[in-house]
């Protein structure tokens, strides 16, 4: 929103409101937060990936996921540099580093520079945003 980023993946509000849950678009196409303790893979940690629930990108492993207590799933790392991208987001009077989908350019949370594990990112992502395989 708000720059001129051109994504693979460009459809209009009524195109993904016919394939998103409604949940689903708010939160990944209007930069929504689910409630904390709600998501589905909060506390879930089945191994496999996590693809984007906009475009099916594989944005995150279960080798990276671990529970942060914060009420969302939280990661340490994106599966691959450039699977996620980062925007500043002053939102809130808070100065908070966004993380989107690179391919669609969805809403996936945010990300904060006190994960636990050596690369000391905890990437908080709304269950919403994610969509679980084997
Ligand atoms: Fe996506």
């Amino acid at each position: 929103m708000g720059n001129a980023k051109q994504y693979k993946i460009v459809k209009s509000d009524q195109e993904w409101q016919e394939e998103l849950s409604a949940e689903q678009f708010r939160i990944l196409r209007k930069k929504g937060t689910e409630r904390p303790f709600t998501g589905e893979y909060d506390y879930f940690f089945d191994k496999g990936y996590y693809l984007c629930a906009g475009c099916g990108q594989k944005l995150f492993t279960s080798e990276s996921k671990f529970d942060s207590g914060c009420g969302w799933p939280a990661f340490d790392r994106e599966i691959e540099k450039g699977t996620v991208e980062y925007e500043e987001d002053f939102a809130f009077g808070m100065r908070r580093t966004e993380i989107l989908c690179s391919n669609c350019g969805g809403h996936l949370g945010h990300v904060f520079d006190d994960g636990p594990t050596e690369t000391g990112n905890r990437f908080c992502v709304n269950s919403a945003s994610l969509k679980f395989e084997k």
